[in-house]
């Protein structure tokens, strides 16, 4: 606490990412992608003329937009990009959720709504999760100031088919509805398809997970024009550049090598199905996952006691101190050798 703090700043609750060690751990704790990004950002890495970076990069991004909009069918007008998918989720509460009337999210779902709800004193209304620990679609209504979840959902990694976004469209019309697709390439359906459709919807989406990079912070959103223009309206009055001139090229470079991108994730997909067979042998309780993580408990044993047992054998995964999530680990899915070493320590752990 400082006197020198706004009182708003006093009120505020910050996210707290998970842990980046120092030493080397095997780390199943932030969701990345174990494998490196595409061979054509090393390249454009490699070859990248200095001399560009003398100069301010393009405030309108264009160039990345448009491979954003080629990727998924769409117009570079129904794209926005930004500094992190966080960044593009921040500027979307400020342009879209900023209203008397409450914004409606999931009990369970990632933890920087909140925090964002609190940053732009924005009242929130949690619905709880339905029996099946999945977002519960038809408790959202039609009277809230904007609607918000991540489908597939974090930490609970269940995804709704692009049909049950069509229903909750189709009763919502007067608030914006955004879903964040963080973690939709690892077996969810896109809602993008939609965006025609319904100019309230909003999808999000980042390079962190799918394309492994995490490090170089690129974000993006996707939908009507009138929404995308509200974006750029708030990015503009905020930092004209969020996307430096380096991370726009080694985003393209990216987009560019589908074949890497669906070697990858299949990768992960398929290391995850034999993970969740593995822990369900050793008496986990897994809930079925669209994304590169899953969120498993055990019959016997203490998830906070297992997050220490697991740290202490050099391998990081995430707990979360709340009542719903308490007895709950949520484990990213690294490469088999990694899983193979988690299996091996939980052997241990759970006997
Ligand atoms: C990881 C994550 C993000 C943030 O991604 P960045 O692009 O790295 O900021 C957004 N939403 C959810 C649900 C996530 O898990």
């Amino acid at each position: 606490m400082s006197q020198f703090w706004s009182p708003a700043v006093r009120e505020l609750t910050p996210y707290v990412p998970g842990e980046q060690p120092r030493e080397k751990l095997i780390k199943l704790n932030t969701n990345e992608n174990p494998y490196p990004p595409a061979p054509g950002v090393e390249a454009v890495l490699r070859e990248y003329p200095v001399d560009h970076l003398r100069l301010y990069p393009d405030p309108q991004s264009l160039a990345l937009r448009q491979a954003l909009a080629r990727e998924y069918g769409v117009e570079a007008e129904q794209v926005f990009v930004g500094n992190g998918s966080d960044e593009v989720l921040a500027l979307a509460f400020q342009a879209f959720f900023c209203h008397d009337r409450p914004l409606e999210m999931p009990e369970i779902t990632y933890s920087f709504y909140p925090v964002y709800c609190k940053l732009y004193g924005i009242e929130r209304r949690a619905l709880p999760l339905d029996q099946q620990w999945r977002v519960d679609l038809d408790a959202f209504t039609t009277e809230s100031g904007g609607a918000i979840f991540a489908n597939p959902n974090a930490p609970t990694a269940h995804g709704h088919p692009r049909e049950a976004i069509a229903t909750l469209l189709e009763r919502l019309t007067d608030q914006v509805v955004l879903v964040d697709e963080a973690y939709v390439d690892f077996g969810g359906e896109s809602a993008v398809p939609l965006i025609e459709r319904y100019p309230n919807l909003l999808v999000t989406g980042t390079f962190s997970k799918s394309r492994s990079l995490a490090g170089l912070r690129l974000g993006y959103a996707i939908g009507s024009r009138e929404l995308i223009e509200g974006l750029e309206r708030v990015k503009d009055s905020f930092n004209s550049y969020p996307i430096d001139s380096l991370a726009s090229a080694l985003g393209i470079a990216s987009l560019e090598d589908r074949e890497h991108f669906d070697a990858c994730r299949e990768r992960v997909i398929t290391t995850r199905e034999r993970t969740v067979r593995r822990l369900a042998e050793l008496g986990f309780e897994v809930l079925p996952s669209q994304a590169n993580f899953v969120l498993a408990r055990h019959s016997r044993h203490d998830a906070a006691q297992l997050f220490v047992g697991l740290r202490e054998r050099g391998i990081l995964v995430r707990h979360f101190n709340t009542d719903a999530l308490r007895g709950f680990l949520r484990i990213s899915i690294g490469t088999d050798d990694e899983m193979d070493s988690l299996i091996e320590v939980f052997e241990l752990l759970c006997r």
